[in-house]
């Protein structure tokens, strides 16, 4: 069976194959290049994965699964929300200096906010569809609070800020396999592979 992850990134497949160890071909949209992208402009998380997973699903026929993930703030109304990736603004090309531009951006809008009321998580939505209808749809969670300046140097996006309490250290100051234990993402994998795991053993008989 073929099921095709909504990612032209190749990190992101293998950390999805690799959790969902299952009989499956799992395909990216880097084979795919003529697809037409679906646009990420929904109002949530789960509208955004849903949204990517029907549209690349009716596009190619194969199972589509897909997700969205970001940061969400309580001191600021939940921003960046689905904003996260361009938070800074749409022209910053390098990955790097973006991650450096949005995680400057929060620390100045939350700089006069005390510590306690710094409470943050990371939340990633996934939704596998078929042509038909959606499948299966998951939320993970990661709970921590901002930080008031960049700690540790793996990982991506706003990890350096990111604040897990119980571990007293930064997401950017974790192994790969650490954060993947107690990620979003990984909940949202977690929560997602005994439906999938039922699901395709009734779809086979
Ligand atoms: P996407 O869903 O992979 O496109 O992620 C959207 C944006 O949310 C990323 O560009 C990051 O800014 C932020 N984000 C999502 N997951 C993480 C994470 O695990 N660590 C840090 N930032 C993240």
């Amino acid at each position: 069976m073929k099921i095709l992850v909504a990612t032209t990134n190749p990190g992101k497949l293998k950390e999805i194959s690799e959790m969902l160890d299952f009989d499956i071909e799992w395909q990216s949209l880097a084979e795919f290049p003529n697809i037409k992208e679906v646009e990420e402009d929904g109002k949530t998380f789960a509208e955004n994965a849903r949204k990517k997973a029907l549209g690349y699903t009716k596009q190619t026929g194969l199972w589509t699964l897909a997700d969205d993930s970001g940061l969400v703030v309580d001191a600021i109304g939940g921003q960046p929300g689905v904003k996260s990736a361009r938070f800074s603004g749409e022209k910053e090309k390098d990955r790097k200096l973006l991650d450096h531009k949005n995680m400057a951006k929060l620390l100045d809008l939350l700089k006069n906010v005390p510590k306690e009321k710094r409470t943050a998580r990371f939340v990633c939505c996934l939704c596998l569809a078929s042509p038909e209808k959606v499948l299966i749809e998951t939320e993970g969670k990661l709970e921590g609070i901002i930080a008031d300046k960049e700690a540790g140097s793996n990982g991506f996006g706003y990890d350096p800020v990111f604040f897990v309490p119980a571990l007293n250290k930064t997401v950017a100051q974790l192994g790969t396999e650490e954060k993947n234990g107690i990620s979003h993402r990984g909940n949202a994998i977690r929560s997602f592979a005994p439906i999938f795991q039922t699901l395709i053993k009734n779809y086979k008989h």
